[in-house]
């Protein structure tokens, strides 16, 4: 039986590592991927003659080789994923070739705390939108912000989104998509999304933390998430930066969010702005007065380096890359300021090997949503080297 269950694990790595072969090497033949991954031919002509028949792979004519014998190349078919993301004030997706090339996005907005009706219609919106006349869709993922019970598929409480506390989420989302779906909070997602497609790409181990409306964390350890006991490790956003501080959302006192969250910091832009915004990204840089703008950014890199660098402490990451609505708005001039106040709050031996990035990827909620289907094709839980 153990030898049974090891020749299928075996197989699956085997599998997937043919695919990822040819997902980094468009137009590859059998030959090439022989080369690439040690695997004997009779092997590969088996996998292979397996993903044609699943519909996944196809044969695209034949190329000369050096050896002045024609080859055979492969690649894909045309197959798409859907990553979704639901957000606080919108929600918004992408498909993806399997080659993870985004092929198109899409997003429509709505008032601040929609109804758990209004959210359901969009999210099928979306979706209709984006697999509109396509035949050819493998999956589809789907992250939000909250604590989510991806086991007993439940959203426990979402502050930005209240009305889906509670929600069977499986049974609900149903509802709007028509093939099969992955699920995974916004955090963790946004981490995937960096680790399939971001800087996360050349690293095993890394953090990704996201400065939005909340504050939050996904954990990358080892090319998987991290999630703890509780599963639901990385709310950064809830580390007491100030112990008897103001009160956050959370009910506790003093957390990083109450502090550096867009809640937080936009009264500090509105104090100086001639029409007061209600959400950050509408901010056009350069209306505020330099000085200020310095000034807020060095405050929040003072109260962000407080977090980070309990989390520098703990856990030495090779790199850290920060996202989101805040991030966007002070750019790389946040790195100086931030490596400054973490390296003065953690031990100097923490921080020494740690980098901080910016992503630089767009849409990286909805891609990392998009991983989640990716992952069930590319990827053998736990085996994550191959
Ligand atoms: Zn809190």
């Amino acid at each position: 039986m153990e030898n049974l269950k090891n020749h299928s694990l075996i197989k699956r790595i085997n599998r997937s590592k043919i695919l990822n072969t040819i997902r980094q090497n468009p137009l590859v033949a059998r030959s090439q991927i022989a080369g690439k991954t040690e695997l004997d031919k009779k092997s590969i002509t088996n996998f292979v003659t397996e993903l044609l028949a699943d519909g996944l792979v196809e044969e695209a004519g034949r190329r000369e080789g050096s050896s002045g014998r024609p080859f055979t190349m492969l690649r894909f078919c045309e197959q798409y994923v859907v990553g979704i993301y639901i957000g606080p004030y919108f929600t918004r997706g992408v498909l993806l070739d399997l080659y993870g090339t985004i092929v198109s996005s899409y997003e429509e907005e709505y008032p601040m705390l929609p109804s758990r009706e209004t959210i359901l219609k969009t999210l099928e919106n979306v979706y209709l939108r984006l697999t509109f006349g396509n035949n050819a869709i493998y999956g589809v993922g789907i992250c939000l912000p909250g604590i989510i019970d991806l086991d007993g598929e439940i959203v426990i409480e979402s502050v930005n989104l209240p009305s889906l506390n509670g929600m069977n989420f499986r049974k609900a989302f149903a509802g709007a998509i028509r093939h099969p779906f992955f699920v995974e909070e916004e955090s963790a997602a946004i981490a995937l999304g960096e680790k399939w497609f971001g800087v996360g790409r050349h690293y095993d181990d890394f953090i990704c933390v996201e400065l939005s409306g909340g504050i939050g964390s996904g954990i990358i350890y080892q090319r998987r998430l991290f999630k703890g006991a509780g599963k639901y490790a990385g709310e950064l956003g809830h580390v007491v930066v100030h112990p008897d501080g103001k009160q956050c959302r959370c009910g506790n006192h003093g957390c990083l969010e109450a502090y550096a969250s867009e809640t937080a910091i936009l009264p500090e832009f509105n104090k100086f702005l001639k029409k007061p915004l209600n959400r950050l990204a509408y901010y056009e840089p350069g209306t505020l007065p330099e000085a200020e703008f310095n000034r807020i950014r060095d405050h929040l890199a003072e109260e962000v380096g407080r977090g980070l660098a309990a989390v520098v402490n703990i856990l030495c990451p090779r790199v850290i890359i920060l996202t989101g609505t805040i991030t966007d708005i002070f750019g790389e001039s946040l790195i100086g300021p931030l490596k400054k106040n973490v390296e003065q709050s953690c031990l100097q031996g923490c921080f020494e090997n740690t980098n901080i990035y910016i992503s630089k990827l767009e849409l990286l909620d909805a891609l990392g949503a998009a991983t989640l289907p990716l992952a069930d094709i590319f990827e053998v839980p736990d085996y994550y080297y191959v």
